[in-house]
């Protein structure tokens, strides 16, 4: 059976700082990344990256590129289309597959760098619109909503800030959340309720999204039972952030939170398995910074141990 020294699981900004340290250091390593491609959320960004120190980006496909040229110029050892999907921490393997096959290999130490996504409502008709590619962006998609509705779900900043986006892009747009709380900041809430053009339902949850070839309604219930449909061409899905940790769960430490215990370098409840960048990081504090400085320490903690 194949050996590796340090399996990093996700090939995000996380995953690539691990890998191109571990390569730095001599370290024997192995990145396995589920999707054809490096850079984890960073193909999703749209917006200019003007926070990273030293390498602005036009957007998050262009610092992609930088990153995973990084990596190949380096030769760092990365397995694509290779999905991780069993951790066996007491034999220390892990499980993936690649073009339909099964492999398992067996690791000393292994690092999670498998990230965070949206929250998903989990309600029938929403796994198909985001499979035909309906997974717009607040922030550079209004234009094609102009005049159209949208639903944006959510009571957080970020459900606040695109519905604020949209109605400025002419959209449309119901708010819709199942309190009558949000946990947005008071100013985008004042800031929400001051546009004509967006209607906020509370209390209310979506249950469907309906339409064959591109969304076309909600089905939506009011807490007193109440059933309605609501025509709409596009439903933002904004109700937080979901971190990756299912392969790690029962056997690392994880707070009352959701987060992965870890200690500064990296190190999780178990003392062979290391968390770093948005699969352990509170989502107000995660970054593309944050979680290379993360991936970098904890393989340079890892070259101390493997001496
Ligand atoms: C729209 C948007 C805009 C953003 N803008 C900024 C910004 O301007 N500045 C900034 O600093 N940050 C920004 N961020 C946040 C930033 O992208 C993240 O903090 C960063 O990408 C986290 O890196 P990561 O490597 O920890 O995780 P991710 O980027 O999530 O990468 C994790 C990787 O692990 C892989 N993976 C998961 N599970 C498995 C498995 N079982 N097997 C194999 N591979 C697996 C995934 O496919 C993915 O490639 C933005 C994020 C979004 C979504």
């Amino acid at each position: 059976m194949q050996y590796v020294d340090v399996m990093i699981v996700g090939g995000g900004p996380a995953g690539i700082s691990a890998a191109i340290w571990c390569k730095r250091l001599g370290i024997d390593h192995l990145l396995l990344e589920k999707k054809n491609e490096l850079g984890g959320q960073l193909a999703k960004i749209q917006n200019e990256i003007i926070d990273y120190p030293g390498l602005y980006a036009e957007n998050g496909q262009a610092m992609q590129m930088v990153l995973t040229k990084h990596a190949a110029k380096l030769n760092c050892n990365c397995k694509l289309n290779a999905t991780v999907l069993k951790i066996d921490e007491a034999q220390k393997t892990v499980t993936f597959e690649q073009d339909g096959k099964l492999e398992v290999i067996h690791f000393r130490y292994l690092v999670l760098a498998s990230g965070a996504g949206q929250r998903r409502l989990e309600v029938p008709g929403e796994r198909e619109m985001l499979q035909r590619g309906e997974d717009y962006s607040a922030t550079t998609d209004g234009q094609l909503f102009k005049n159209k509705t949208a639903a944006v779900v959510g009571g957080g900043d970020r459900a606040f800030e695109g519905a604020i986006l949209l109605a400025d892009a002419g959209v449309n747009v119901f708010l819709i959340h199942r309190t009558q709380s949000f946990k947005a900041r008071s100013e985008f809430i004042t800031l929400a309720n001051q546009k004509s053009n967006i209607k906020i339902l509370t209390d209310t949850k979506v249950t469907a999204i309906n339409g064959d070839h591109r969304v076309t309604s909600i089905t939506l219930v009011k807490d007193d039972g109440e059933s309605s449909c609501l025509m709409v061409d596009a439903v933002f899905v904004r109700i937080g952030i979901k971190r990756n940790y299912e392969l790690v769960e029962g056997k690392v430490a994880i707070d009352p939170q959701g987060l992965i215990v870890t200690d500064q370098t990296g190190k999780t409840s178990n003392s062979s398995i290391f968390a770093v960048g948005d699969v352990c990081t509170d989502s107000p504090l995660s970054s593309i910074a944050a979680s290379v400085g993360q991936g970098a320490t904890a393989a340079k903690f890892l070259a101390s141990l493997l001496v």
